[in-house]
């Protein structure tokens, strides 16, 4: 799963694009939830917040560090819960 940092600008354009529903906003900033961020595994070949995010603040969650494989189990038990 990815995060986003503290650098987050609030700009609401990343929200929007994810496939998962994974990114909300939180107290301060968005926020990424690491049970349905796939890193867009299933519907993209990039993520899509990292390619529209204007200040590259959505590194991998150094917590959360998963496999292809790991990430596309992750996107086919998210499709089964639809
Ligand atoms: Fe959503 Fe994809 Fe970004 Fe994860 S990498 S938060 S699934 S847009
Ligand atoms: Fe924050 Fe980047 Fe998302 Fe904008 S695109 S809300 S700066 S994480």
């Amino acid at each position: 799963a990815l995060m986003i940092t503290d650098e987050c600008i609030n700009c609401d354009v990343c929200e929007p694009e994810c496939p998962n529903e994974a990114i909300y906003l939180g107290p301060q900033i968005y926020e990424i939830d690491p049970a349905r961020c796939t890193e867009c595994v299933g519907h993209h070949e990039q993520p899509q917040c990292v390619q529209l995010c204007p200040v590259a603040c959505i590194p991998v969650n150094p917590q959360h560090v998963e496999s292809r494989e790991t990430l596309m189990q992750k996107y086919l038990r998210l499709q089964a819960e639809k």
